[in-house]
């Protein structure tokens, strides 16, 4: 399966904004983001040409896809599902990104970054109403009971979370950090979204 194997700071420096890619580095003073705030590559620092709206769209799209981290034809079919449902499209995609197993890992403070959060998941380490669930798209539903598996609980990173999770959760998560286990109990919405992404604005640049 395809996957991207450049530096990830590269594509927080594309989208000129923090994606919280790195865990705790993203929130120390060696942020490339902080030290670097101009896109990648040998123009990077040349004077920026005003965006079309068509760039715009595709910003909005990269930030949203790259955030979560999936590649095009993912993020493409995830959009497509999202057409199908009822309401707001481009919520219905933000809530469908939001309810993937590795982002509700990441969400409930279980792990560092969506990426961590996708390779515990793809490495075995998570179960889902306590059977092993290996993949990362999986989508959450209102009641699961996401855990680290029992055999997996004394790994180094999980102690520090076991002590206690400083970053905020999400409304729509109950997390019991001493059990390693969070508990989906409702959907979520657009406010519990936490990257700032103009949906509307995918959803114009996959109509044209
Ligand atoms: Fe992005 Fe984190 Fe790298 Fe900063 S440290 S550029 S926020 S991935």
């Amino acid at each position: 399966m395809a996957r991207y194997t450049d530096s990830v700071c590269r594509m927080c420096r594309r989208e000129g904004t923090k994606l919280f890619l790195k865990g705790e580095k993203c929130f120390s003073t060696k942020c490339a983001v902080a030290n670097r705030p101009t896109p990648p590559g040998q123009h990077g620092q040349a004077r920026q040409r005003k965006a079309s709206e068509y760039g715009l769209q595709l910003r909005e799209k990269q930030k949203a896809r790259r955030c979560y981290g999936l590649m095009e034809g993912q993020f493409k079919r995830t959009f497509d599902r999202a057409t199908h449902m009822k309401g707001i499209t481009g919520e219905n995609l933000l809530q469908l990104l939001e309810q993937r197993l590795d982002n509700v890992v990441y969400r409930s403070g279980l792990a560092d970054s969506r990426p961590q959060a996708r390779q515990f998941v793809c490495h075995g380490l998570i179960t889902v109403n306590g059977k092993k669930v290996d993949i990362p798209s999986y989508s959450c539903k209102a009641g699961d009971v996401i855990s680290v598996r029992a055999t997996r609980k004394d790994m180094a990173h999980f102690q520090v979370v076991k002590e206690g999770i400083t970053r905020v959760i999400p409304q729509w998560l109950t997390v019991d950090a001493a059990n390693l286990t969070a508990t989906v109990s409702a959907l979520p919405n657009r406010e519990d979204v936490d990257i700032n992404v103009q949906e509307n604005m995918i959803v114009e640049f996959y109509s044209r």
